[in-house]
Formats: structure tokens, C-alpha cells, sequence
């Protein structure tokens, strides 16, 4: 929709100035239907644990009262739940506060692969009671990074717990940090730095490859939900990245496994010397 309006400004004598605003009702009913939806997947997403809790606590002051072993039971189920409803808040308020500051980009210098060691490390006990073995593996000489340090272990946290979850046990999973130029930099133009989380997982069908990072978006709900998952961690990966002016690319063949890539914007005409370890 374009509505003209023609003005002067006051006191001036000059030619007619005429001020055209084009209203995008399309991309307006959009982003409210969107918003709209996340409120209602994210009240739905909260409701079930939270039923889930009100029938147990009603079922342990009634029917239950006096079977310990229910009570084990029961009690073990809600933690479970409560755990589940405790991760979908914190999800929740990141995504929220890394949408708050999207718009302005990190100043610090960071490096990527002191943080990537550290969320590898922090993954290992959970890669363990699946049986995968979490490989790393890094360039020699990485530029660093201008990015918020929190914000980037969470991307890793996020790719790497995907790909311990979503890979087939006993297998690998491998975390490459390259410095790619030219065309390997995608449209990260200059020097960059570049993580690639591959697992041997059942991979994903490419109708779902667009629809990733949306908020809620899983391909499998059930199993997401048993895996503990909140549908929430692409998303933030994805607006975390934006945040760096970065790029995120996902490669997927059924069958075989899942390759997610993050490319970040580079400091010009530094490279440090990994420190060993
Ligand atoms: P979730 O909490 O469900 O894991 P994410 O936003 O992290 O949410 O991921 C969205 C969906 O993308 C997942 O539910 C899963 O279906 C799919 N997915 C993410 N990572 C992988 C992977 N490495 N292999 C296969 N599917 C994946």
C-alpha cells in the first residue's frame, strides 16, 4: 500500500516536497501471524509439563498418598517435567535478549577456538552416555573474531548437543575450525573463520532445510521432546549469528548425517598460533 502526501515545510518558499510511504501489509500480517504463533506455541509448549505436574501432585495427594513406590516414580517424572519446563524458559529469555541486541553488533575480540575447546569439553560426559566420540579439529592459525563470547559458546552448545543427540550412537561427531577464503567463505566476504559440526546421524529430508531455524520447527516433535529438546536452539543460533554478520549453512543427506556450518566475519591481518591443549 503507497500513500503520497505532499508538504512544505514551514516557512519555506522552495517547491512542493511530497513524501511517499510504502506500507508492506504483506510483511506487516506476517510478522504479527508470526508472533501471534510463537505466543501460542510457546504457551502450549508450557502448558503440557505443567498439566502434566497438576495430575501428578493431585495423583500423589489422593490415590497415591500411601504407595511409596508410586511416589518414586511419580516424583521422578516430575522432576523430569519441571526440568523440561526449566530449559524452555531459558530458551525463552535468550532468544528474547539476543533479539534485544541484534541490531548492535559485538565489539570485543574473541577466540573462537578456545571457545569451541571449551563448550567440547563441557559435552564430553553427555557425548559419553551415547557413545560418540566428540573429534576436534583445528587449523593451525585462526584470525580471531569480533563476537560476544557467551552468545557463541551457546551456538556451539547448541550445534554440537544437536549433533551428540541427533548421531547415531557409538558413532562421531566432528567439530572442524577452518579459516576459509574466497568462495569457501560463502558470502562472508574477507577473512573468516569457519566451524563445521558434522555428525553420522539419519540426517534431515530437504523439505525441512528451510524451516530449521524457525522457532518450534522440528521434524521429528515426539522424538525432539524425548531427546529433551525445546525446538528453540536453531532458532537462537541462527539470530546470534545474524547478530555477528555471519552465516549459517546446513548440509544434509538422509541416511547418512548432518553437516552444520558457521561462518564468522574475521579481524583483517591477524591470525593467531594455536595455544596447544
Ligand atoms: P530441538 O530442541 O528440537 O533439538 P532445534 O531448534 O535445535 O530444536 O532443532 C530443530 C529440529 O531440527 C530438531 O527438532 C530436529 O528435528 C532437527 N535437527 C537439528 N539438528 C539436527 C541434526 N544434527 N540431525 C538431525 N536433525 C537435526
Amino acid at each position: 500500500q503507497a500513500r503520497v502526501k505532499p508538504f512544505r515545510t514551514p516557512g519555506e518558499e522552495g517547491p512542493l516536497l511530497v513524501l511517499l510511504t510504502l506500507h508492506d501489509i504483506t510483511m506487516l500480517k506476517r510478522a504479527e501471524q508470526m508472533r501471534a504463533d510463537f505466543v501460542a506455541n510457546a504457551s502450549h509448549e508450557l502448558r503440557t509439563p505443567l498439566a502434566a505436574l497438576i495430575g501428578f501432585i493431585e495423583t500423589l495427594r489422593g490415590p497415591a498418598k500411601d504407595d511409596p513406590a508410586a511416589h518414586e516414580r511419580f516424583l521422578a517424572i516430575m522432576f523430569d517435567q519441571s526440568n523440561r519446563m526449566s530449559r524452555l524458559v531459558n530458551d525463552l529469555l535468550s532468544l528474547s535478549r539476543i533479539e534485544m541486541d541484534e541490531h548492535s553488533p559485538p565489539t570485543e575480540q574473541v577466540d573462537v577456538a578456545k571457545i569451541v575447546r571449551n563448550v567440547a569439553a563441557t559435552l564430553e560426559l553427555r557425548a559419553a552416555s551415547r557413545k560418540v566420540k566428540l573429534r576436534l579439529d583445528l587449523a593451525d592459525l585462526l584470525p580471531p573474531v569480533v563476537g560476544d563470547e557467551d552468545q557463541l559458546s551457546q551456538v556451539f552448545q547448541n550445534l554440537i548437543d544437536n549433533a551428540i543427540k541427533y548421531g547415531k550412537e557409538q558413532t562421531e561427531v566432528t567439530i572442524a575450525l577452518t579459516a576459509p577464503v574466497g568462495s569457501k567463505a560463502g558470502a562472508v566476504r574477507g577473512p573468516a573463520v569457519m566451524v563445521a559440526v558434522t555428525d553420522r546421524g539419519d540426517g534431515i529430508a530437504r523439505t525441512h532445510l528451510p524451516r530449521l531455524t524457525e522457532r518450534f520447527y522440528r521434524v521429528d516433535p515426539a522424538r525432539s521432546r524425548a531427546l529433551g529438546g525445546t525446538g528453540l536452539g536453531l532458532a537462537i543460533v541462527k539470530h546470534i549469528v545474524n547478530r555477528h554478520r555471519g552465516r549459517l549453512i546446513i548440509d544434509s543427506e538422509v541416511g547418512k548425517g548432518s553437516t552444520f556450518t558457521v561462518i564468522l566475519p574475521a579481524v583483517k591481518g591477524v591470525a593467531t598460533k594455536r595455544e596447544a591443549g
